[in-house]
């Protein structure tokens, strides 16, 4: 049987894809069950989410980052929110917007219109990989894709914690030297993981060390590779996306917010293709372009995680100091938050359901219009943040107080 469209990988970038392909013949394979894979501390923008009607997958947001340096500690008020998500809720909101067929099975490799799986051969009008890291179909292909000296690698685990904002910790003679550890409180938990900028995957025992300095035990763990350089997104005919074609950011190792945006824009060019409105040749060729107008921006990011933790420690400590001022802290955030991807085209379920007016709690998220139409031309959606305020206005309540009750009363108990 043939379809529209073919996608491996059913996590965030696959499932965006998806969600813009409703109405077309897609079939969605992945080797684990839908929502059952969570590799990551699930922490994005809130933005994000709310732009692509997946907010009820929401845990706790946090309006504060915390930088841990040895011997002091840095409290960066955010304008605009991040959160902690459930990632089984997620990716049921996402599957909810398409009406991809589903079928559990490991791709294996691919000829021409052909992906060979463990439940045999399926056929694709066009074939996208969106497999995470190993890039199943891509490193077919293209045996030399993956580089691993172009990976970082984490470690994670869930443990009862409650507090906060998103915390970081960078220490390199006590930690990591070429690493960093992190702690995102999510509700009643928290998921608290340690990353090597070198792809070192001798994590365990600095993980048990980091927590036991906080009176803690690792219960479980997850984790793997994450990308930091970008690959080609497109090969032969094959489209990547997501941590397939390295769009996971270098330094913060923030890859969800690319999977969705790619994701949901590769969709969007996809329908495009299918519908005939722009032939194959036309829709990679518009890939491409997005993917590298974002270049600049991954090669700052790569090249600050090669040179900041090689920083002797009072230069470090002295550039955390200079972004603690409201002015710096204001552009160095609006710097990362506006390249990387406030405009994304709409979901059409979410279209048809958000509520947008309760947008204008978050300062900077107010003044959305949506378009039904998927396959409509993408156009900026969403403003950029207005990141005047570094802290909420005087009197408003914060996202994060008014979640903290969310998550109690919502998700307290469902891990
Ligand atoms: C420890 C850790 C913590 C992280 N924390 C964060 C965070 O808090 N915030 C953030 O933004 N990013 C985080 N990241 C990065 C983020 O997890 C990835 O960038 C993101 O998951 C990429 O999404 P994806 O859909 O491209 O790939 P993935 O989420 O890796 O999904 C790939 C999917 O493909 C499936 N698959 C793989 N091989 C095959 C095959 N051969 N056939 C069929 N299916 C296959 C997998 O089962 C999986 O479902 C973290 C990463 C790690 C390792």
């Amino acid at each position: 049987m043939t379809y529209d469209a073919l996608i491996a990988g059913a996590s965030f970038a696959g499932l965006a894809v998806a969600a813009q392909l409703r109405g077309k013949r897609v079939l969605l394979l992945d080797r684990k069950p839908i929502g059952t894979g969570q590799n990551s501390a699930c922490g994005t923008l809130v933005c994000i989410l709310r732009a692509l009607g997946l907010d009820d997958a929401i845990l706790q947001i946090h309006d504060r980052l915390v930088i841990h340096t040895p011997g002091r500690t840095s409290v960066y008020p955010v304008a605009e929110p991040f959160c902690t998500f459930d990632y089984a809720v997620l990716c049921r909101l996402l599957r909810e917007q398409g009406d991809a067929e589903f079928v559990l099975a490991t791709a294996l490799d691919l000829k021409r219109d052909r992906v060979r799986t463990s439940r045999g051969i399926f056929r694709g009008e066009v074939i996208v990989d969106a497999s995470g890291w190993r890039a199943a179909l891509g490193s077919h292909l293209r045996p030399d894709l993956v580089r691993r000296d172009r990976l970082n690698f984490g470690l994670e685990t869930i443990v009862a914690y409650k507090d906060d904002g998103l915390h970081f910790w960078y220490d390199p003679r006590e930690l990591l030297p070429m690493g960093v550890a992190w702690a995102f409180p999510s509700g009643e938990f928290s998921r608290i993981g340690i990353g090597s900028y070198q792809g070192n995957t001798s994590l365990g025992p600095g993980l048990d060390r980091f927590l036991a300095n906080l009176d803690l035990r690792r219960d479980g763990f997850h984790g793997g590779y994450f990308p930091h350089a970008l690959r080609d997104p497109v090969v032969g005919d094959l489209f990547l996306v997501g941590d397939a074609a390295g769009h996971c950011l270098g330094l913060t190792g923030e890859g969800i917010r690319p999977a969705l945006f790619f994701g949901t824009h590769l969709g969007h060019l996809l329908c495009q293709v299918l519908n005939g409105e722009i032939t194959l040749e036309e829709g990679q060729r518009a890939y491409r372009r997005l993917v590298v107008a974002h270049k600049p921006s991954y090669n700052l990011l790569c090249l600050a995680q090669r040179v900041l933790p090689r920083l002797p420690q009072p230069l470090v400590q002295g550039l955390m100091a200079l972004i603690r001022w409201p002015a710096v802290l204001r552009q160095v955030l609006a710097l990362y938050v506006r390249a990387f991807w406030l405009e994304v085209p709409p979901s059409p379920v979410a279209a048809d359901t958000h509520t947008w007016g309760a947008l204008e709690k978050f300062p900077g998220a107010s003044d959305h219009r949506i378009r039904k139409n998927a396959c409509s031309h993408p156009r900026q959606l969403m403003r950029p943040p207005n990141l005047r305020h570094s802290r909420w206005p005087e009197g408003q309540r914060s996202p994060g107080q008014q979640v903290e009750r969310l998550s109690l009363e919502r998700y307290g108990t469902t891990y």
